[in-house]
């Protein structure tokens, strides 16, 4: 396959979501295959974009399915955590060679994505080089939820449990490959394919005060939401939710690190007025995912001061030494 076939066998059919009949047809004059992607343009957009390089992001043995999944998931993660509904993406992708059954399986990873949330692929660049994956989500929010909205007194929630990914991304560095239980299996699983929490962050659009995805560790990410609230966040360690899988995988202790540092998990980590205590219970309820309380928000004077994550996120009930700071590239 040359540049053109590879883009018109390839990436052609995630133009058109399967399923709900394609929603996006009237919203473009053009998708595919003109200079630029024509979009009719509606309501508030919100926009992210985000790189995954080989050997930085992934291993270079991560399936392909997996990693179309997961491009496209980190993504409609950051869109989930402005509160954005999915509209459309494009796809920037370097590969070192043209292997057409490793593409059909990264573009099936992407696919089911497609169909899930209705987001076409409209546009993208392809070329020769290091496996390098960009893809920047498009998606339209009536509320966006900002980082800086965090009051003093807020509760301060994360949906789904958090420590598995970096457990996950254990068991695939040291080696296995073929999990032996179901465990193992699912640990390994939230790292490869994470769950954008998109009807999690549209149900909190008007709910929540602030909200972020954890992508660098728990407590990293948090103190962008007290930095940009300028208010100080206080975490429960005993609080946080964790899998039976982990519990079972290693100790309490590194379980609990994990969960506050580890990374990767994609959930959604947003702060409350405590007088939506009730609404949170039944949007729980209704969408099936797990929102557990964890911490409360703080004002900056109440900063532990030995914390060296400038002061602003406080971890009580938790292991000794956990990393504040998330993954920094240039550091
Ligand atoms: P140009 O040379 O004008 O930049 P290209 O030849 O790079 O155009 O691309 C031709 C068409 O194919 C464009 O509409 C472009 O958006 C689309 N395209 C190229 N690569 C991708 C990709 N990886 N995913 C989706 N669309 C792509
Ligand atoms: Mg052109």
């Amino acid at each position: 396959m040359d540049e053109f076939e590879l883009i018109k066998t390839i990436f052609h059919p995630l133009q058109h979501p399967a399923g709900e009949g394609d929603k996006s047809a009237d919203s473009f004059l053009m998708k595919i295959g003109d200079d630029a992607a024509v979009w009719k343009g509606q309501g508030n957009l919100a926009f992210s974009i985000d790189t995954l390089v080989e050997g930085v992001h992934f291993t270079p043995d991560i399936p392909p399915k997996d990693l179309g999944y997961r491009v496209l998931a980190v993504n409609l993660s950051d869109l989930a955590a402005m509160s954005a509904t999915p509209q459309f993406f494009t796809l920037a992708i370097t590969l070192p060679s043209c292997q057409s059954e490793w593409l059909k399986l990264f573009a099936l990873g992407m696919k089911e994505l497609v169909d899930q949330y209705q987001i076409p692929l409209v546009g993208g660049d392809t070329t020769k080089g290091p496996l390098t994956i960009t893809i920047q989500a498009h998606g339209l929010t009536a509320n966006p939820v900002y980082r800086s909205g965090a009051q003093v007194g807020d509760d301060v929630y994360v949906s789904g449990c958090l420590g598995d990914a970096a457990a996950g991304l254990k068991l695939w560095l040291d080696g296995i490959r073929n999990p032996d239980s179901s465990d193992q299996c699912y640990l390994i699983e939230r790292f490869h394919r994470p769950t954008p929490r998109i009807e999690l962050g549209e149900a909190l659009a008007t709910v929540a005060t602030a909200m972020l995805d954890v992508s660098d560790g728990l407590v990293a990410d948090l103190s962008h939401v007290a930095t940009a609230s300028q208010c100080a966040i206080e975490l429960d360690a005993g609080k946080l939710p964790l899998s039976e899988s982990l519990l079972k995988a290693v100790d309490q202790n590194q379980a609990k690190t994990w969960a506050l540092s580890g990374g990767d998990d994609y959930e959604l980590a947003f702060t409350v007025p405590s007088s939506q205590r009730d609404v949170l219970k039944q949007i729980s309820e209704e969408l099936g995912v797990s929102l557990t309380r964890i911490g409360s928000v703080k004002s900056p004077g109440n900063a532990n001061k030995n914390n060296a994550n400038k002061n602003l996120v406080n971890v009580i009930n938790g292991p000794e030494a956990i990393k504040t700071s998330g993954y920094n590239h240039f550091a």
